[in-house]
């Protein structure tokens, strides 16, 4: 019998209102892993009050900031302490490899660690007005319920970047977790409960986006919401919240340029071009799927990271020696297929790849593909595909590939290979996405703030930063002035 999970709301496990559940599938293998509940808005009204109620509760609003920091740090021991077990149900939901998902459990616990320790550091500030006799200062304040909808490929890591600065601040949270993806955060929520956090701190709802993920969006009981996933649905999203005022936090897609110069190590920068795009087999927003490479080292990095391609090791993504699993569900693994077919359509030669690949396994797997003959016009170069497929373009001058890489609706991330540190530091400037690395690829910490530039994002995510998107500053004027007031018709200093 199919294991099946409710919601979980104020501390506990709860019944779908509808009754009805829906599947989740191993995209290696395509058996079926899970039910979970197919929430609807009556669920997430039940969530909404809930978060509500604890905002409000002495148990949570009556803590002082250390108290929630160590709330934080307790839930990254036990994060710390589940790790294999949350990496394996996440490897098994989302078929990326095993190794690649334990390391991301590995670092979770910092994330925690990190917000946990940051709670008792945001201050307000005593500000001088020019009137000795007022009292100005600030002080940081809590929105309320806060909404997290998060996306499949990084399901804890991506919910865990949002709720930890929103507890952290003080805030309840309900999740709404991707419909691909749901175990790991239910799981991850009945760890909070076991660390401490007080029944409707932190809620999540599970359901599909036009469902659960709508009611959610619209709930006037929200005072923020926090969405990782499509440029598409952060549009709708953002519209909604514009709406009712209330302000959004949105990591969107990418199309992430990956520039190799003619100085660069071609060895290391063949690494992180193939690191950037086939690396959880491109489901990642970071995906650095444009590739260009000066006219003098194109032929050399095109055969480096094609052959290396070719060699990548494609299977079941619980097996230590595979490199590359399945797509995460059906509609992607059509997604990737009819993308290479848009490319070559347009006059794109597929270099290597572009099929399904020989494997024991019936789970939607493909192929690493690199693209030539591609211009910075064609749909494969311009939309975010989310999948192993590589397009490598080259470039004779700086000027050029500047404009090149920044010729895009996103602005995510871009990759810079160079031996040059001068030429390191302009491009780190010159580019147009809120992520630079150079001689490096997919770096990512707590600590270091990211932001998607342009069609990639509104908001931070992640650093000290971070903690300002789920907290209002308030301004507090005091007159130490006991003298009568002269004459009200005038402002006052
Ligand atoms: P998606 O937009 O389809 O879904 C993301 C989440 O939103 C899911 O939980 C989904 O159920 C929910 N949702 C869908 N429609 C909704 C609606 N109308 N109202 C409310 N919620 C709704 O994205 P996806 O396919 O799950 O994820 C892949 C996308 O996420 C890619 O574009 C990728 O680039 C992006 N992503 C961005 C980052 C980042 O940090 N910038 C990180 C990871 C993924």
């Amino acid at each position: 019998m199919t294991e099946r999970f409710g919601h979980f709301i104020d501390g506990t496990w709860r019944d779908p209102a509808g009754g009805a559940y829906f599947a989740s599938t191993n995209p290696a293998t395509l058996e079926t892993l899970y039910e979970a509940a197919r929430g609807d808005g009556a669920d997430v009204e039940v969530a909404v009050a809930s978060a509500a109620r604890a905002f409000d509760a002495p148990t949570w609003r009556g803590l002082t900031a250390t108290q929630r920091g160590r709330l934080l740090r307790r839930l990254g021991d036990l994060v710390g302490e589940h790790a294999e077990e949350l990496a394996t149900l996440e490897s098994l939901d989302n078929g990326k490899l095993l190794r690649e998902m334990r390391g991301q459990l590995a670092s979770l616990p910092e994330y925690l660690y990190y917000y946990g320790g940051l709670a008792d550091k945001i201050q307000g500030s005593q500000i001088p007005t020019n009137d000795l006799r007022i009292l100005n200062y600030t002080q940081h304040e809590p929105l309320g319920v806060v909404a997290a909808i998060t996306p499949w490929n990084s399901p804890l890591t991506l919910t865990t970047s949002k709720i930890a600065p929103a507890l952290a601040a003080g805030n309840t949270v309900v999740i709404k977790p991707s419909e691909y993806t749901s175990r790991t955060v239910l799981r991850f929520a009945e760890l909070a409960a076991q660390a401490g956090f007080p029944d409707g701190v932190v809620n999540v709802v599970t359901g599909l986006g036009n469902e659960a993920g709508a009611a959610l969006v619209e709930h006037p009981g929200i005072a923020k919401i926090s969405f990782t996933g499509s440029t598409r649905t952060g549009s709708a999203i953002a519209s909604s919240a514009a709406a009712r005022f209330i302000g959004c936090t949105l990591e969107l897609g990418g199309k992430s340029p990956n520039i190799v110069f003619g100085d660069a190590d071609v060895g290391n920068a063949a690494m992180g071009v193939i690191a950037g795009i086939f690396a959880a087999a491109g489901q990642t927003c970071i995906a650095g799927s444009r590739v260009f490479a000066h006219r003098s080292v194109y032929d050399e990095l095109l055969e480096r990271v094609s052959a290396r391609a070719k060699s990548i090791v494609i299977g079941d993504p619980m097996d230590a020696a595979t490199e590359l699993g399945p797509l995460a569900f059906e509609a992607q693994l059509e997604k990737v297929r009819s993308y290479v077919g848009i490319g070559v359509d347009e006059g794109a030669r597929v270099h290597s790849g572009g099929g399904s690949p020989d494997v024991a396994l019936p789970g939607y797997f493909f192929e690493p593909t690199v693209l030539t003959d591609v211009t910075n016009q064609m749909r494969v170069v311009r939309e975010e595909i989310f999948g192993p497929v590589a397009a490598i373009m080259p470039f004779d001058d700086e000027d050029e590939v500047v404009r090149l890489a920044n010729d895009t609706e996103f602005g995510l991330a871009a990759g810079v290979w160079t031996q040059n540190l001068a030429r390191a530091h302009r491009m780190s400037r010159r580019l147009d996405a809120g992520t630079i690395w150079i001689n490096t690829y997919r770096a990512m910490s707590p600590m270091s703030p990211r932001q998607g530039f342009k069609n990639s994002g509104v908001g931070i995510e992640h650093g000290i930063e971070s903690m300002h998107e789920y907290s209002r500053l308030k301004s507090v004027w005091v007159n130490t002035n006991e003298e009568p007031v002269g004459d009200p018709f005038v402002m006052r200093g």
